[in-house]
């Protein structure tokens, strides 16, 4: 495997939520006939951006998704009061709670409390938010379907006042 798609897939990954659309790029054209080692470290982590997230967020990039597997998958782990903005994901999301205690909140619904071995499936284009609880960090690897080019649509910030009710009355 190249250098080049594992560049590709680090820079274009947000993948909170997020991550690379399909890599298009010619050698990724190519048919694979191999498998790939991805080296622990290999790829850097990334800062969650300010314009979709609040708090202290990051991102571990795992792999972009292809033509033969259109998902793409990240490591995000939120410090306390860290949360992502409101979104929808075009296809659909799994997490994978793998360590701390989280939140995860539908439009008009109630909070979840999330801890690691529990899983969350999230329909296409079901408005909601992840993140921390306000006193305890929160890691999940999301998986999450690419359609025409992206995985997540998103919205406005979950506000403190949001926030706050969310964590105070968790199930
Ligand atoms: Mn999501």
């Amino acid at each position: 495997m190249s250098h080049k798609h594992i560049g590709t897939a680090a820079a274009a990954s947000f993948a909170l939520l997020a991550s690379p659309a399909a890599d298009t790029s010619e050698a990724a054209a190519q048919i694979q006939r191999s498998q790939t080692v991805t080296r622990a470290g290999a790829q850097a982590s990334i800062k969650g951006p300010a314009e979709y997230v609040t708090g202290s967020v990051r991102v571990d990039p795992l792999f972009a998704a292809n033509e033969s597997a259109p998902y793409s998958g990240g490591m995000v782990t939120f410090e306390p009061g860290a949360r992502s903005n409101w979104h929808t994901h075009p296809t659909g999301q799994h997490l994978i709670v793998i360590g701390g205690v989280g939140l995860t909140q539908e439009w008009n619904g109630a909070a979840s409390e999330l801890r690691a071995g529990d899983l969350v499936w999230c329909p296409p284009g079901v408005k909601h938010w992840h993140g921390a609880t306000p006193t305890s960090a929160l890691t999940h690897i999301a998986i999450s379907g690419v359609s025409g080019g992206k995985n997540v649509d998103w919205m406005e910030r979950v506000t403190d006042e949001q926030y706050v009710k969310a964590a105070g009355s968790r199930k």
